[in-house]
């Protein structure tokens, strides 16, 4: 059986886990949908919805091969919390991650992971090659493709193209980050949101329900590690959060008051590390997002209009509003494609019934030509998806030429590329 990290999708799938290219291969010939599963962090059934659910952490494949000075081959297989320490020792980093990073580095790509920074891209951006193995069983490398059309395509894919074994990624020298978290009225972070993206390396906040405050988050370069990162009281705060919400079932005043001293406990943070230990944190409580990614001009009025609707509609809602931003790019599946966007994500608890609640936002996000991220909830499908991407059909009909009979496409991914 496998299950994903926040419980929501199920597969009764036998997990199957090849050490080889040779038993890789056996296993994509011989099954009907084989669905390849990374580290299981996406909310969508990207990989549940399958014949077989196939795991590669057993995979070996080259580890660590530089091209050239910022160019390196990477067992695509690999976590990228194993590849940033390695990467490390090269004096070499990702540019940017998300805010974890157990992620193997295919299922990252695959869905446009991305974190925070006006002038920096998702993490598929950084691909510059892939070698990947079809349907028939035969690998390819995106290097013999004169057209460049197979990375364009392959660099945010869904698992539909191929089975990714190696990526050619773009990495910049090891860098320090300097860490300044500090709380701030909403409507100072609205007013200065642009600037302070515009001004720092990293930009992020986060707005906490029915407080009106928002956590600030800023990363910029330093020369060295300073100071030392405080205790972790992130998933602390979660539960502080969910107590305030239960106050508030008595009285919605107790609520306030349980968030205003709940701010006034958040301790403001400066220090520097390593890029990547700065970035990325564990999420220990589990929960379920939605996550849409919206043109920039449109930031501010979704971003107040998905507020005023959960604190109006869903008192049971607790877990911050996350915003970033990420620069655009030209993958066709990107939802960066032709440009920045500012991400805004909605998270309930795991075991909490999200459906309603991401019902009633989805239409804020779709009216302002919003595109989800790929990993995470949302009801689009295949009409609305042509709509949305320019290169969609190219990208269609090039899934079609490498795997013409849709073994990668199970039900749920045919009704988000093939449609009715
Ligand atoms: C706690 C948490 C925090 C998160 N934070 C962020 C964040 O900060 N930013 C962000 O953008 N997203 C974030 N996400 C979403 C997450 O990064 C994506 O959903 C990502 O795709 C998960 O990677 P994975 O390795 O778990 O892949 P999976 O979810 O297991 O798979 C994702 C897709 O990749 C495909 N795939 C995996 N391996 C291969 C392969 N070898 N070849 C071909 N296809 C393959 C799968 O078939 C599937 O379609 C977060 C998710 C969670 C649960």
């Amino acid at each position: 059986m496998w299950e994903n990290w926040a419980g929501n999708q199920l597969s009764q799938s036998h997990v199957l886990r090849p050490t080889s290219v040779d038993e890789l291969r056996q296993v994509i010939t011989s099954e009907k949908t084989p669905r390849i599963a990374g580290a299981g962090h996406s909310f969508t059934p990207l990989v549940a919805d399958a014949s077989r659910v196939v795991s590669l952490d057993g995979l070996s494949t080259v580890s660590l091969h530089p091209s050239s000075e910022n160019l390196v081959w990477l067992n695509a297989n690999r976590r990228l919390q194993e590849l940033s320490p390695a990467l490390g020792e090269h004096n070499l980093a990702f540019r940017n991650l998300g805010d974890i990073n157990v992620q193997t580095l295919a299922g990252a790509v695959s869905t446009a992971t991305h974190g925070t920074g006006a002038d920096l891209p998702c993490l598929s951006a950084e691909l510059q090659n892939v070698k990947m193995m079809l349907a028939s069983g035969e690998v390819i490398n995106s290097e013999d493709d004169p057209t460049g059309e197979l990375i364009a395509a392959a660099r945010v894919s869904l698992g539909v193209l191929g089975v990714l074994l190696e990526a050619q990624v773009t990495l910049v020298p090891k860098y320090y980050l300097r860490r300044r978290v500090e709380m701030r009225a909403l409507q100072d972070t609205l007013d200065r949101m642009h600037e302070l993206w515009a001004s720092h390396r990293n930009f992020e906040f986060f707005y906490i329900p029915w407080s009106q405050k928002t956590l600030r988050i800023r990363h910029d370069l330093a020369r060295e590690p300073m100071g030392k990162a405080p205790a972790d009281f992130d998933n602390l705060a979660v539960y502080g959060l969910r107590a305030a919400r239960s106050l508030g079932h008595l009285h919605p005043s107790l609520r306030r008051q349980a968030l205003a001293l709940l701010s006034m406990l958040q301790t403001e943070e400066d220090y520097a590390d390593e890029g990547w230990k700065v970035l990325c944190s564990q999420r220990n409580v589990r929960f379920v997002e939605m996550e849409y990614h919206v043109p920039t001009e449109a930031a501010r009025d979704v971003l107040m209009e998905v507020i005023q609707r959960t604190e109006a509609n869903h008192p049971d809602v607790y877990f911050p509003i996350e915003v970033r931003k990420t620069a655009g790019d030209t993958s066709w599946l990107s939802p960066f494609q032709g440009g920045s966007r500012v991400s805004v994500a909605i998270h309930t608890a795991a075991q909490q019934n999200f459906a309603e609640y991401f019902r009633d936002i989805e239409p804020i996000f779709r009216e302002a030509y919003a595109r989800p991220h790929w990993g995470k909830m949302h009801s689009l499908e295949f009409a609305d998806l042509e709509a949305l991407y320019p290169d969609f059909h190219r990208f269609c009909s090039l899934r079609e030429t490498l795997d013409p009979s849709g073994k990668f496409l199970s039900g749920y991914l045919q009704r988000l590329l093939v449609g009715g």
